[in-house]
């Protein structure tokens, strides 16, 4: 499955804002943010100001580099999200919300949606008992998030059960924390998301 393997502090940088796509480093001042908060590459000869295309594609873009997805699959969940009934721009905030290495971070089973991925790549996770290495997967209501028998006697585990107790979870989610089991107690709403895009923004930038 392709996905993005560059520096992903670049994206940040190039966004303009952070993105926090490193888990704990993000909020240290190691944060490449902190130390340069100017774009990658030469600065440019002369300053221009962005065109209203140029504004979209960098909301587009930070929703990409957010849950990590490359164009041609951000392409699809969009045209899922306009067959959805509703209003696209949620419905893709949504949709992008519920994949399954999205949930698995927002558990706190990851420090990074990046990790997240792994996790559920190594076939670390059960969805709803079963194995599940497919991290675009669509969690629905009710669904619960576990982890593989095997799994719970790596190292990274046993670290994870006694670090779990400081990790926030959104009010749609629900974890026991004694067993690192998760379960979705509802679909998020785009208020509940508090995504760093605009969803409505992305569909102007496809409906040209
Ligand atoms: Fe972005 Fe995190 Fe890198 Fe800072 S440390 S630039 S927030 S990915």
């Amino acid at each position: 499955m392709a996905r993005y393997i560059g520096a992903v502090c670049r994206l940040c940088r190039r966004s303009g804002e952070k993105l926090m796509l490193k888990g704990d480093r993000c909020f240290t001042p190691k944060c490449a943010m902190e130390k340069r908060a100017k774009p990658p590459g030469p600065p440019p000869a002369r300053r221009r100001r962005i065109s209203d295309r140029g504004l979209q594609l960098r909301e587009k873009q930070k929703a990409r580099y957010t849950y990590g997805i490359l164009e041609r699959q951000f392409r699809r969940i969009f045209a899922q999200a306009e067959r959805m009934s509703g209003i696209t721009g949620e419905n893709l905030v949504v949709l992008l919300e519920r994949r399954l290495d999205n949930i698995v971070y927002r558990l706190g089973f990851g420090d990074s949606r990046s990790q997240a991925r792994q996790i559920v790549c190594h076939g670390h996770i059960l969805l709803n008992g079963r194995k599940t290495d497919i991290p675009s997967c669509l969690v629905k209501e009710g669904d619960t998030i576990s982890w593989r028998e095997s799994s719970t006697k790596s190292e990274y585990y046993k670290r994870l059960v006694k670090t779990i107790d400081a990790k926030m979870v959104p009010r749609w989610l629900s974890l026991d924390k004694s067993n690192l089991v998760g379960r979705v107690v509802s679909l998020p709403t785009p208020e509940e998301i508090e995504a760093k895009f605009e969803g409505k923004t992305i569909v102007e930038y496809y409906s040209r």
